[in-house]
């Protein structure tokens, strides 16, 4: 039997109609911002691997950090023991993240990140006897698939078998011009029942990389600081450089109470999850009460492993050469939406550091539409690009180590693709 036979009969697939699912792609090996298949045929990963892939595929330095942990130590109960991977770890990010966040909490991956921040909002006022279960989001947010990250997650077709089932959360507009001073009187409104304000700072990755401004956002970070709302910067996605910065948060003057890691905290190797935070929250939990402790932990907590693969990261991520290939392809994505946005095609492009996003014109057609994104999808997989639409919005986030000619030829093909499709 063929992989995509054995495939077929032993899998479940994430976000897939297993029924009308078309074949899985057989992946054998990776390097640099290309994988290869099972027939040998090279595609380039244009979107790193659901946004995981910093610097590239079986890159040798993570590889050899990691393998030299592996050898040292595989993994230790992280409840009465610690390792010093971890505590490095620690330490090098607090380092670097905005100067409030003291304390790091580990978990396994985006969604579990985001449950532990939204535990620790929410017991935070538990803890002071100040009961507040009521949580604030971004219309057509996205958090993660867990129970309590959907829960914050905009109601759509991924949440609704289970809807009935979610807290309650108010979902107000992404805020602009004309919008933020009725957002600041909504938050005023509910202040003394709003444990917390999630966000994905400037990106919203899966609502179809919709985009919005640095201004607004402080400003709604500074009003909920007033109203005494806890705030959490959702960075699963924008962290590591994406946005142009190390994290998007760098771009606010104003900084969130809490922050969420995972995607390229090890630079896409491993799973692992991260939810920083300050001494004001670390210190509700302090006491001798047992019943304020936070009880909550994975059994691969701060797995020495996957924690060696985000210190290899770390050295890459801050090494000189990755900023400039991060400035290179911001500059690359912008000259070629530039040449590309008048295009009859093209509705809309939207670029933020490494994302470049263009949204299709679907004309006026539903069955075209419906059709559009898988059409694309198999143009560029054909083409050795793995694109994954939203929708009609293709966009493009590569590894930060993708060379000029592969960026080029995704190019390249993307107006080829506006010519025949
Ligand atoms: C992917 C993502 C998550 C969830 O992370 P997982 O590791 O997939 O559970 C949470 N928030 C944002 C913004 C994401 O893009």
């Amino acid at each position: 039997m063929s992989l995509v036979e054995r495939d077929l009969a032993v899998i479940w697939h994430p976000y897939t109609q297993m029924k009308t699912a078309l074949p899985h792609v057989p992946i054998v090996r990776g390097e640099g911002a290309c994988l290869y298949g099972e027939d040998g045929k090279r595609y380039i990963d244009a979107v790193s691997s659901w946004w995981v892939n910093i610097h590239g595929h079986a890159n040798p330095y993570i590889a050899k950090k990691v393998a030299e942990q592996l050898l040292k130590l595989e993994h230790v109960i992280f409840a009465g023991f610690t390792h010093p991977t971890a505590i490095e770890l620690a330490e090098r990010l607090l380092a670097i993240l905005p100067s409030n966040q003291k304390k790091a909490f580990y978990s396994d991956n985006g969604s579990t990140a985001i449950e532990v921040a939204i535990k620790m909002c929410l017991q935070y006022w538990h803890n002071q006897g100040k009961p507040r279960t009521k949580m604030l989001a971004f219309k057509n947010a996205y958090h993660g698939d867990t129970f309590g990250a959907m829960a914050v997650s905009g109601r759509s077709a991924f949440t609704a078998a289970f809807d009935s089932l979610l807290f309650e959360v108010e979902f107000i507009d992404l805020p602009d011009a004309s919008n933020i001073k009725a957002l600041k009187s909504r938050i005023s409104y509910l202040r003394s029942e709003l444990a917390c304000f999630i966000f994905e700072p400037l990106v919203q990755g899966t609502a179809g990389m919709v985009m919005y401004e640095v201004e607004y956002l402080d400003e709604l970070l500074a009003h909920c600081k007033q109203e005494g709302v806890l705030t959490i910067a959702d960075e699963v996605f924008t962290g590591f450089g994406r946005t142009g910065k190390l994290f998007a948060c760098d771009h606010l003057s104003q900084q969130p109470d809490i922050m969420c890691f995972s995607k390229g905290l090890t630079g896409g190797t491993m799973a692992l999850g991260l939810t920083t935070c300050t001494d004001e929250i670390y210190n509700a939990f302090l006491s001798d009460d047992k019943l304020k402790t936070l009880f909550h932990g994975h059994s691969y907590t701060a797995n020495p492993v996957a924690c060696s693969a985000a210190l290899a990261s770390l050295d890459i991520t801050l090494d000189a050469s990755t900023m400039q290939s991060i400035k290179r392809i911001e500059a690359m994505h912008s000259g070629f939406a530039e040449k590309i946005k008048h295009h009859p095609k093209i509705k809309t492009t939207r670029q933020t550091g490494t994302i470049l996003a263009m949204e299709w014109e679907t004309g006026s057609s539903t069955s075209y539409f419906s059709s559009l994104r898988d059409r694309l999808y198999l143009y560029f997989l054909n083409a050795g690009i793995i694109l994954r639409p939203l929708g009609n919005i293709i966009y493009i986030l590569p590894p930060y180590c993708i060379t000029n000619d592969e960026l080029n030829y995704i190019y390249a093909k993307i107006e080829d693709a506006l010519e025949e499709l």
